[in-house]
């Protein structure tokens, strides 16, 4: 006689940590076992021996399999926390990560209007837009991608969460209306095309267009950095993210163009990851 597979909370969650080869494979599999049954990740812990239904331990081992296979988990769930906010992601927009919660920080802290006109260059799900809308509903903030998934779902995300963003399709400033913002902010694709990084974890799984950019990673923020003064007003600001080996080049960029006040600034890990002017 065959035993029965345990059905019981711990017991799926232990065997699927064991399996799942990530920075957290308990978080990733209680993630995933509260998204098939509703119940909160902390009722794992309260109550370990609770059992689940035979149909939904086989949609959890499903999903499992798929994170084994190194599919993110934010795809499986099909969404993101970010600044608090539940985003909607798709395989076609990079995955909001908590870092860019400090850029979002930085941009809350600078002197701005009331109601300033802010821009998102290639804001994809809409994370860091939305974020500051949800921060400042004076704001008037627009939000443009060149890809038309991620318009649709930064405009899909605008929508469920009642953040009022206009979200553009525009390839950089290429197909904007002409205007003039208090603050340009921006997480571009930095990461150079030889990096072994590409090759790990999450970043398989998500668009090369939304993580690349040229063999130095700059090619991006070049053009961003060159082009934001003609659609800056007077003493207006641009804040990008970029990797942390990029500060120097990054700040040579801005002062080039005629930047003042150029400042790195640093991401929750001390690492040297924006550069404000
Ligand atoms: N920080 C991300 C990573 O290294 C990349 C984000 C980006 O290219 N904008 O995975």
């Amino acid at each position: 006689m065959t035993s029965k597979p345990s059905l019981t909370c711990e017991a799926l969650i232990n065997q699927a940590a064991d399996r799942i080869n990530s920075d957290s494979p308990r978080l990733d599999a209680e993630l995933l076992l509260s998204h098939i049954t509703g119940l909160g990740r902390t009722s794992f812990r309260a109550w370990p021996e609770r059992e689940v239904t035979e149909s939904q331990a086989e949609t959890f081992e499903a999903l499992v399999a798929e994170r084994v296979a190194g599919t993110p988990v934010a795809y499986l769930l099909g969404h993101q926390e970010f600044w608090s906010l539940p985003l909607k992601v798709s395989a076609s927009t990079l995955i909001p990560r908590p870092d860019t919660e400090c850029l979002v920080e930085t941009a809350l802290g600078l002197p701005l209007p009331e109601q300033a006109r802010v821009l998102d260059l290639g804001t994809g799900t809409g994370a860091i837009a939305l974020a500051l809308a949800s921060e400042h509903p004076g704001w008037r903030i627009t939000a443009c991608d060149e890809v038309d998934e991620a318009v649709e779902l930064a405009r899909e995300n605008s929508r469920l969460l009642a953040l009022p963003v206009s979200v553009v399709n525009s390839s950089w400033f290429s197909q904007l209306e002409p205007a003039r913002f208090d603050l340009i902010v921006s997480n571009p694709p930095y990461i150079p095309g030889s990096d072994p990084h590409l090759g790990e974890g999450d970043v398989r799984f998500e668009p090369a267009s939304a993580l690349v950019s040229g063999t130095d990673g700059l090619d991006d923020l070049r053009l961003i950095v060159t082009q934001s003064p003609d659609w800056l007003v007077e003493g207006g600001w641009l804040l990008v993210e970029h990797g942390f080996h990029q500060a120097g080049p990054v700040a040579a960029l801005f002062r080039d163009r005629g930047f003042a006040e150029v400042r790195g600034l640093q991401d929750y890990g001390r690492r040297d990851r924006m550069t404000l002017g």
